[in-house]
């Protein structure tokens, strides 16, 4: 399988078939393949075959789905495109660097490139699903390109690196001996993590300030390996077990 296949252009919400199929023939020009469509208002639609002209069959063969989650199941790298700055800084990629990482690590496994609703991008609970965004430096005046058109970049840019590949240095993962953890993994640990934070009285889901928001951020940084994570895990249901055992201790203890 080529490294092309392994990379999944992941359009949520899209409100306008003629993007879609826009997209669609953007991927195809540059040689990708998979489309995701999360939960589209408008598909299938003639606009969007009409925009695809001879790229029809990459939207045959769109998965569609529900959530943001299945787009990304599998994948061991998620970036997320935004159109303006958010308020927590989160790790970037330029247009270039993300082509060229998207590239290189699509030879070991899945990539999603995630791109927002035309009037309102993605959300930051969806932006914080991503390991790097990346922002296409565009007039500060008037930053929002046309979806297809931000797709047309992103995918012409995984294209130059094919191209420049043979002459790129270092591998990204050089020689690691575990496979990154996949999405769905890491928001399992997500969720078991803020409930280990609630049993310890660390965190309180009524008043969470960032806290997780914080945590994903590191987290996304480290990019934990498969087996790191299942270790988090494991030391996650300890903490869980000795704050249960403290609890009935205290509740056993007689009146003196
Ligand atoms: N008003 C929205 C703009 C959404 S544009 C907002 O401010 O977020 C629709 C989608 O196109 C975005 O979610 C993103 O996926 C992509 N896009 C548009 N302009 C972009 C840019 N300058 N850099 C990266 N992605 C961009």
């Amino acid at each position: 399988m080529s490294h092309f296949d392994s990379v999944r252009v992941v359009l949520v919400n899209s409100t306008h078939p003629g993007n879609i199929g826009g997209a669609a023939r953007a991927i195809k020009n540059m040689g990708l393949s998979r489309l995701y469509l999360v939960a589209p208002k408008d598909f299938p639609a003639d606009r969007a075959v009409w925009r695809a002209a001879s790229a029809v069959d990459v939207l045959d063969n769109a998965i569609v789905v529900d959530s943001l989650d299945e787009a990304i199941a599998g994948c061991g790298l998620v970036v997320g495109t935004s159109a303006r700055e958010r308020r927590i800084p989160w790790p970037l990629l330029n247009p270039r660097e993300c082509g060229e990482r998207v590239w290189r690590e699509a030879a070991h496994h899945d990539v999603a490139v995630v791109f927002g609703r035309e009037d309102r991008g993605l959300t930051n609970e969806e932006l914080q699903k991503c390991n790097y965004h990346v922002h296409i430096p565009s007039n500060p005046e008037y930053s929002s390109l046309n979806l297809a058109a931000a797709v047309q970049v992103l995918c012409y840019e995984v294209r130059m690196a094919s191209l420049s590949a043979a002459q790129s240095e270092s591998p990204l993962l050089p020689d690691w001996d575990m496979p990154p953890a996949r999405a769905e993994d890491l928001e399992l640990y997500f969720q078991h993590l803020e409930q280990a934070l609630v049993d310890l009285g660390f965190h309180d889901r009524a008043n969470p300030r960032q806290t997780m928001t914080r945590l994903r951020r590191l987290y996304g940084r480290i990019r934990l390996d498969e087996m790191e994570l299942s270790i988090l895990r494991g030391v996650l249901t300890s903490i869980q077990n000795a704050v249960h055992r403290m609890q009935c201790a205290s509740q056993k203890k007689p009146d003196s």
